[in-house]
């Protein structure tokens, strides 16, 4: 009987995989990986074992989505051990939902491995807790890649008017919108933000600024990127501890 790992790949640092998530990759008779999962971690598998790359560039996707789940189904008719590999946490902003619930249809076996997702590490590895007693008491995850196609936007943007923590994935190309809606809404424009780039590993890149000049400020960073939005960022000129590439 076969089985699908949807496994979590963890942020970058190879380090952050978890031990479940080492076990099934060395036991693997498939893999079938993304752009964002370190490609060190494959050379954890097994001699003899099949990658099979699905990759996505923010949003961007190489393959869709539709074509990957029937892409992971079939390598399960033929594989016993299948993980199929993603950045971060397989469930945030993952699309493992809708892998899992393909797989279920077709009676596949399969389980979920968490990961570490960018969306708390990378942060962490820039010295910026996502919450902190006496300044953000929550914190939301926000996917800010939107739909060429629509005219109006999909994020409810009043939503955002509290003091939440606001971490945006997808979002570094809409980075002047989000810094506009976010003063729209009333939020002062020195208000603290930055954004983080290919975090937790060596060329990782920090920005800090503020809705007001971040833009102007990380034009040239490269993706992958986050953006975070939240008095914590301030917090990074006592917390800062890992060196990347600034
Ligand atoms: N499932 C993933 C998120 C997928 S969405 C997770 O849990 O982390 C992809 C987005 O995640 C990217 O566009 C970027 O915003 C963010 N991201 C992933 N890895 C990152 C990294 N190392 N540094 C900065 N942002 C990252």
């Amino acid at each position: 009987m076969s089985r699908v790992y949807l496994t979590g790949a963890g942020p970058g640092d190879i380090e952050l995989l978890t031990l479940k998530a080492l076990r099934v990759i060395k036991e693997a008779d498939v893999i079938i990986y993304d752009r964002l999962a370190n490609p060190d971690i494959l050379k954890e598998a097994k001699n003899g074992c099949e990658f099979v790359y699905v990759g996505k560039e923010d949003g961007h996707h190489i393959m869709p989505q539709d074509q990957i789940n029937e892409t992971i189904y079939q390598n399960a008719l033929k594989y016993n051990k299948v993980v199929r590999l993603k950045g971060g946490d397989p469930f945030v902003f993952g699309r493992g939902g809708e892998e899992g619930a393909y797989l279920k249809e077709r009676n596949i076996e399969f389980e979920i491995i968490p990961g570490i997702t960018s969306a708390v590490s990378v942060p962490a590895y820039a010295g910026i807790p996502v919450t902190h007693r006496g300044v953000a008491v929550s914190f939301r995850v926000v996917t800010a890649h939107e739909s060429p196609n629509k005219k109006e936007s999909q994020i409810p943007w009043d939503n955002y008017k509290t003091d939440d923590t606001i971490v945006f994935l997808m979002g570094l190309h809409n980075l002047s919108k989000i810094s506009k809606k976010l003063i729209g809404i009333g939020k002062p424009s020195n208000y603290p933000c930055a954004v983080i780039s290919k975090g937790t590993t060596k060329d990782q890149k920090v920005v800090v600024g503020t809705l007001g000049d971040i833009v102007e400020k990380a034009v040239d960073m490269p993706t992958p990127a986050l953006i975070i939005v939240g008095e914590v960022v301030n917090l990074r000129e006592q917390l800062q501890w890992f060196k990347g590439n600034d």
